[in-house]
Order: structure tokens, then C-alpha cells, then sequence
């Protein structure tokens, strides 16, 4: 099966230069669930890439049958981003026009509507299938509002015009993966969202993060919110729905890295995962493998409680309990004493999953991150 390739112009640069998305789609024999895959969002983050090719020379190989639905894949979805630096360092996680992380600007029709709990009361007595269709069409014409925008005389920001072009690509989709990595170094796990675990161990992970607080217009947020809120209206009016909309952002690894085993990871997650979900019907046995689940607000970042030169950190993936020494700060000084060494120690136990790539820090730096398990996980 060979992809439809389109290119879609983004924006026109001052040098005469178009920036553009590329995008792969996958048509199946059969209808199903459209799915929508894209990388590099944050510049740093680059092994999604990588995973992109490996699918894409995965699914060439595929008959049709064997697709049942339809795969959109966007390698380098943010072309600003991705090749923005600094000396060789890629920077490009803020927006350099207006200082925004370049995932929490997305449209989020929930969040500028408030609309769930109306919709949810019109269509108290209409069959699931009539309501996913009838929520998705009303969104789709909101969106047509922000398309609109875009072709405004007055024009609009950088911002709003690239999030409204991506975010195009994947309005109707059902199952949106966005692949990430650490900007630092870090482990193998996915954020996930309410009463979507049980899909999580399809992926091959280290653990996994309920996202219980909102953090602000990310990509999957986004997406996945206006379901999230028509389901707790609807359980509000006493009606138990699941919509089939799920969200995954995807971390693999070590940023401004193709971290092999990483991506060898989330290319054997991902397909496991799409067999489970019935889009791909290869032939290969689905496994299962259940993994430590967090939330957000159980994460644990340390900050360099004063300047200095961190030295004997623990290393990515290491649990540890209370007391244990996570890492010294050699502290220099100016008021003529000797320099003088700070141990810092873990305040509750857990895994160390992920690490600063500098290890010179001034006060209030990030150091490392710490995840605590939940209970029952
Ligand atoms: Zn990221």
C-alpha cells in the first residue's frame, strides 16, 4: 500500500521561503478509525521522527486489507521549532516570536464554548454513534471559524496561524499520538487521560502519566478535552458514555537524540497498540504489559536549591525511597571560603525518570524529576 503524500504550506518566511507540513495517509480497504500521528513538536524532541520512517517503511509494506481505517502521519510538525538552535543545542521549545512553549497554544472548542453541557442535555435520548457524529460536526463547524481567520486582510500571529494548520490535520480523528521526548534525558512513558488506562499497557513503557490537572492547550489536551467534558456532562445527567476519542503524547528518551532502543519502543508500542484497536489486522498477536501509573501532580521536580556544579547523580531509572541521596551541588563561593559540597536528598521515594542534560545550574534550576507511583499502581 503506498501513502498519499500532501504538502501543506504553513507560512511564508521573509526570505521568500515556505515553510510547509508534510503529510503521509494511509487509506485502509475497510472504514474505521482515523488515526493521527506527528513528531517534533517540541525542536528538541526528534526520535519521533525516526518512528514516523519506521512505520511509514511498516505500512508500505501492508496490503490495504490489513488497514482497517485511516493513518495520517506528520513528521517535523513544527518546522520553526525543529530548526531553531542555539550554538548546537536545539532550543526550539519556545515560540521565539512571543516566548510560548509551542504546545500549550492549541484550540481547545470546550475551553472557548463551554458548550458540552448544553449538547449533552439535546441529546440525552440520541445512541452514542449519533452523538460522536452530531459533537465532532459541531466542532468541525466552530473550526471553521479559525480556518476562516487565517484569510483575514488584518491577518493573524504566528501562533494562531500554525496551530490552526496542524491542528486541521487531526480534528477528525479518533486516536491522536504525539511524539515527544525528554528535552533533557528521560525514560520511555506516555501521558494519558481520564479512564483511558486501560489502553495503556498496549504500549511498550516504563509508566505512565494520568494528566489529572489541566496544563494548558497541549496538543492531546486539546484534542481530547471536549470529548473528556461531554462525557462528565453526560455523567452529570446521570448517563455512564465512552466516546472511542483517545490521546497519547508519547515520551521517548533522551532529547536532541535518536535514542534507538526509544524508538524501537515507540514503533512496537504503537503497532501493538493499533492491532488492539482493530485498525491494523496484520496478523500479529496483541501483548499486554502493565506498567507503574502516576499523575502529573504526583511528579516531583527538584530544583538546584543554590548555584553550583552537580555531581554523582543517580542514574535514569533508578527507584528511590525516602532519605536517599539523589545527587551534590559543589558550591563555589565569593566571600572568600572554600568551596563547599551539598548533598540533596529524595523527600519521598519513587523513579528517577528524568535528568537535566546540564550539569551547571544556578539557583532555581531543574536538576531531575522524580515520579510517585499511585498506590494501587
Ligand atoms: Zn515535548
Amino acid at each position: 500500500m503506498d501513502a498519499e503524500i500532501k504538502v501543506l504550506p504553513l507560512l511564508h518566511m521573509a526570505s521568500g521561503d515556505i515553510l510547509s507540513l508534510q503529510q503521509y495517509r494511509f487509506v485502509g480497504t475497510h472504514p474505521g478509525k482515523v488515526v493521527y500521528l506527528q513528531a517534533n513538536l517540541h525542536g528538541a524532541e526528534i526520535a519521533g521522527n525516526s518512528v514516523i520512517h519506521q512505520l511509514l517503511t511498516y505500512f508500505k509494506t501492508l496490503d490495504a486489507a490489513a488497514l482497517q481505517g485511516e493513518i495520517r502521519l506528520v513528521p517535523a510538525c513544527n518546522p520553526i521549532g525543529v530548526n531553531t538552535r542555539a550554538h548546537n543545542f536545539a532550543s526550539g521549545r519556545f515560540n521565539p516570536y512571543d516566548g510560548r512553549d509551542w504546545n500549550r497554544i492549541f484550540w481547545d472548542w470546550e475551553q472557548e464554548h463551554r458548550g458540552a453541557r448544553t449538547f449533552a442535555a439535546q441529546h440525552l435520548e440520541s445512541d452514542r454513534v449519533t452523538i460522536q457524529q452530531t459533537y465532532r460536526e459541531f466542532i468541525r463547524q466552530h473550526f471553521a471559524a479559525e480556518l476562516a481567520a487565517l484569510a483575514d486582510p488584518a491577518g493573524v500571529p504566528v501562533h494562531q496561524r500554525y496551530r490552526t494548520r496542524l491542528q486541521e490535520q487531526a480534528l477528525d480523528a479518533d486516536i491522536l499520538i504525539d511524539l515527544h521526548s525528554s528535552s533533557n534525558q528521560g525514560m520511555v512513558y506516555t501521558y494519558y487521560f481520564r479512564d483511558r488506562a486501560m489502553s495503556v499497557p498496549y504500549f511498550d513503557l516504563d509508566f505512565a502519566i494520568l494528566l489529572d490537572r489541566f496544563d494548558g492547550n497541549a496538543f492531546d489536551e486539546a484534542f481530547i478535552n471536549p470529548w473528556l467534558e461531554l462525557e462528565k456532562a453526560f455523567a452529570d445527567l446521570g448517563r455512564s458514555l465512552r466516546f472511542g476519542i483517545e490521546a497519547w503524547t508519547l515520551e521517548l528518551g533522551t532529547g536532541m537524540k535518536n535514542d534507538a532502543p526509544a524508538i524501537k519502543r515507540g514503533v512496537s508500542g504503537i503497532l501493538n497498540y493499533l492491532r488492539q484497536q482493530q485498525v491494523l489486522l496484520d496478523g500479529v498477536g496483541v501483548l499486554q504489559q502493565s506498567v507503574p501509573l502516576t499523575r502529573a501532580s504526583q511528579l516531583q521536580k527538584y530544583y538546584a536549591t543554590a548555584g553550583g556544579f552537580v555531581q554523582q547523580r543517580v542514574a535514569i531509572g533508578t527507584w528511590v525511597q525516602r532519605g536517599d541521596v539523589l545527587y551534590e551541588l559543589l558550591c563555589l563561593n565569593k566571600t572568600g571560603q572554600y568551596p563547599q559540597v551539598i548533598t540533596v536528598q529524595a523527600q519521598q521515594p519513587g523513579l528517577v525518570y528524568d535528568l537535566s542534560i546540564s550539569e551547571g545550574v544556578s539557583e532555581g534550576e531543574y536538576v531531575l524529576a522524580v515520579m510517585v507511583p499511585d498506590a494501587s499502581g
